[in-house]
């Protein structure tokens, strides 16, 4: 007789950054917001004590007060809108609706590490495309040649970890060139600066954008995420999510996300400051000799051309500072640092100062 272990699915799990559990450390591993959510979050959460019963219930598995918000700071009707707990949620179910032809789906060699763990989860063959020595995306190896058929497109704009941003114009090039398959935006890191294929929705039944609370809205912790698409797109991904798992928002994120969607001064007011905090940021960071490709997100990746990537985190680490490293070859040298507050990013500039000068 064969083992049980013979029938188990094996996958190698995806790697999230660390959480480290001393509180005086500065974190700058996994491109959070230094700031607060929005007011109204804290007053919701309050009000939710008050009315901690309504727990007794299932929550509204469509998110109803959440999904209108989004579409009335979004200009979309709510059928173009969908959400789930974190735009991870939000991509697996996308993975598992919309790349389902057995042919092979397309995105970047050095880009988010979670997409080629979908694929090999749910069984979608892929093929990855290298970034040009700039690390830009190269949007000709996305547009079909011939009689070539791609089963489903997906990358980050702004990429990740770059940080790069792909001019909107070739995202549109892209998409329009691939009727026959789903492309999918993934934009967890566009509120800072760079330009949102929103608009384009309107224009191509086959473009999904996905956005998430955990960066702009100061929410990683509430775990809110959300697809934005043609009415059909997102229908097709709501008959999977409940296939799957109905209930999966609990009622605290449905309340807690409306109201950060509510406030928008607010919003705009921490991405600005942030892009601003990115920009004295860089100026720093070039000056002490760090090389970088130019980002619009709120981390930049860098390197020094005199240091391992591995042995600046450490020393960084030393000094209570935590950034991201990622062991893969072409990018070994760099380090991701998530853009905290100006007093944070002084910190960091000045070790990074005592490191080089040590050197
Ligand atoms: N996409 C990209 C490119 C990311 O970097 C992240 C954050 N790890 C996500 C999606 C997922 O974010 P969340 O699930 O917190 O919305």
């Amino acid at each position: 007789m064969t083992s049980w272990e013979e029938k188990v699915r094996r996958v190698v799990p995806y790697v999230a950054g660390e959480q480290p559990k001393d509180k005086n450390i500065i974190k700058l591993n996994t491109n959070e917001c230094p700031y607060p959510p929005a007011a109204g979050v804290q007053e919701a959460l309050r009000q939710l004590t008050e009315e901690y019963s309504a727990l007794r219930l299932y929550p509204d598995m469509d998110a109803t007060p959440l999904v209108e918000a989004l579409a009335r700071k979004y200009e979309l009707d709510p059928d173009q809108i969908f959400v789930g707990v974190g735009s991870d949620d939000v991509l697996a179910l996308c993975f598992l609706t919309f790349f389902t032809s057995g042919g092979k789906i397309l995105f970047p060699t050095i880009t988010y590490s979670f997409y080629d763990v979908w694929a090999d989860l749910f069984h979608i063959p892929y093929e990855q495309k290298p970034l040009d020595a700039a690390m830009n995306l190269v949007p000709a190896d996305y547009i079909p040649a011939g009689d070539s058929d791609i089963a489903g497109i997906i990358f980050p704009n702004p990429n990740a970890p770059t940080g790069v941003e792909l001019p909107s114009d070739e995202v549109e090039r892209i998409v329009a060139a691939n009727p026959g398959c789903v492309v999918i935006v993934d934009e967890a890191y566009v509120d800072f600066g760079a330009k949102s294929a929103l608009p384009l929705i309107k224009k191509y039944d086959n473009l999904l954008v996905v956005q998430t609370f955990s960066k702009s809205r100061a929410m990683a912790g509430a775990r809110v995420g959300f697809a934005m698409g043609n009415p059909k797109l997102i229908k097709y991904l709501k008959d999977v999510k409940f296939s799957f798992n109905s209930y999966t928002m609990n009622l605290p994120s449905i309340r807690i996300g409306t109201a950060a969607v509510e406030d928008d001064a607010y919003f705009q007011e921490i991405t600005a400051k942030i892009a601003a905090t990115r920009e004295r940021t860089k100026k720093a960071l070039a000056e002490l000799g760090f090389e970088f490709p130019d980002s619009m997100t709120n981390f930049i990746f860098a390197r020094h051309p005199k240091f391992e990537g591995a042995d600046l985190q450490k020393k960084l680490r030393e000094r209570g500072i935590v950034v991201r490293h990622f062991s893969k070859p072409e990018i070994e040298q760099y380090l991701r640092i998530t853009i905290g507050t100006d007093e944070q990013m002084d910190a960091v500039i000045a070790a990074l100062n005592e490191i080089v000068a040590q050197q």
